[in-house]
């Protein structure tokens, strides 16, 4: 299993990116999120995404350098359809267009429609924290075949639809809760079954709606699904997801036939704290939210409590330091995938060796 520093990930990841045909700009941005997302724990949403972008981009999926329509922007309105084009990308430019408009009249709802993957929902909500703003986001995914089970059924109608939400702080978000409504990603069973470990009880159910603790039929033969999170209460905002980025954002849905693509909408609400109030009030604030919420006594097992983030945190600088671990199927999968792109394993080795040291 390779140990990677960040930057040689980053390199290859690039690499791959410009391959595709994205631009320079669009390839440094999918390299940098990718593996920020490894960074932060998330390989989920890590380099491991690549061969499914590779995949999308052959089947027409996915489309590098793409223009974005704005479709609506009026005050505090903003509503741009992606067009299937490279999520990281297409994403944060959105994002940021959101928060300086929020910058100008204090808020900005947007409503992001039909982009191709957009990784980790948290990247946004750093991008509007750094800024001083609050961040909320209602996330489906759409175009693909339905993997979410939601409360009371035995097979999946949603996707894993995330939820987002983070308040500024002086490193990055003071609190981010950046979350799929299933119990855990779909990305990590990808990851448990890549590495043949079973995936925690609660997480899957089998084709016949059983609970099962092995991935291999949701991954390899798309049986079964992934359990809403939180019985009830977690289902209902998994659905309320679909429909906020669906119906009310106007993105493609899981309602919608799906040509076997992996589709993000999102409906993000973006609040520049400086106009809504004293900012440095509601900074001490949030301090003071956090920090009653962390003098709780720890339950049995537990040293402490921790507050939304603060896990990313640790393991950013964690991996930052001793690298990031890929697992051996992922790293072999994301070789297969630049071969079909044309890349050598020569030059694969080349940019990863280039860059180990
Ligand atoms: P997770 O279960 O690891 O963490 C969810 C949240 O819980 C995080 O905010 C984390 O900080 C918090 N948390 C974890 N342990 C905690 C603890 N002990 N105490 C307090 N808080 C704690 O995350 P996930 O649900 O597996 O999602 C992983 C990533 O997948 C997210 O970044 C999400 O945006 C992304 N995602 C993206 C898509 C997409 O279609 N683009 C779909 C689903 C998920």
């Amino acid at each position: 299993m390779p140990t990677l520093p960040p930057h040689a990930l980053k390199a290859v990841t690039h690499l791959i990116a410009r391959r595709m045909g994205s631009e320079e700009t669009e390839a440094a941005q999918v390299a940098d999120h990718l593996v920020r997302a490894n960074l932060a724990g998330h390989d989920s949403h890590g380099v491991g995404m690549l061969p499914t972008y590779v995949r999308l981009l052959h089947a027409g999926l996915l489309v590098p350098n793409q223009t974005a329509e704005t479709v609506l922007d009026a005050g505090a309105l903003l509503v741009i359809d992606a067009r299937r084009g490279y999520g990281q990308r297409m994403a944060a430019d959105a994002v940021r267009r959101a928060i300086s408009r929020s910058k100008e009249i204090g808020a900005c709802v947007l409503a992001f429609r039909n982009s191709s993957h957009i990784g980790r929902i948290g990247t946004y909500a750093e991008l509007a924290a750094a800024e001083g703003c609050a961040f909320t986001a209602f996330v489906n995914v759409a175009d693909h075949h339905d993997v979410q089970a939601t409360y009371q059924a035995a097979e999946p109608r949603l996707g894993t639809n995330p939820f987002c939400a983070a308040v500024p702080g002086p490193d990055g978000p003071a609190v981010m809760l950046d979350m799929a409504t299933t119990t855990i990603a779909a990305g990590k069973a990808r990851v448990a079954y890549n590495k043949g470990v079973p995936v925690a009880d609660g997480c899957l159910i089998d084709a016949s709606g059983n609970p099962t603790n092995d991935p291999t039929g949701f991954i390899r033969d798309h049986t079964g699904a992934l359990r809403a999170f939180g019985t009830h209460k977690g289902s209902g905002l998994a659905v309320m997801c679909e429909i906020m980025a669906s119906a009310v954002a106007g993105g493609q849905g899981a309602f919608h036939q799906a040509k076997g693509g992996v589709l993000n909408s999102m409906l993000a609400t973006i609040i520049d704290l400086s106009k809504l109030g004293d900012p440095d009030k509601i900074a001490a604030d949030i301090q003071a939210v956090k920090s009653h919420v962390k003098s709780a006594r720890p339950g049995p097992g537990f040293d402490e409590v921790l507050t939304p983030g603060e896990p990313e945190k640790r393991t950013t600088a964690k991996r930052t330091e001793q690298g990031i671990e890929v697992d051996d199927t992922t790293w072999r999968d994301i070789r297969a995938a630049a071969e079909t792109l044309g890349i050598t394993a020569a030059e694969f080795d080349q940019t990863v060796g280039a860059n180990r040291a």
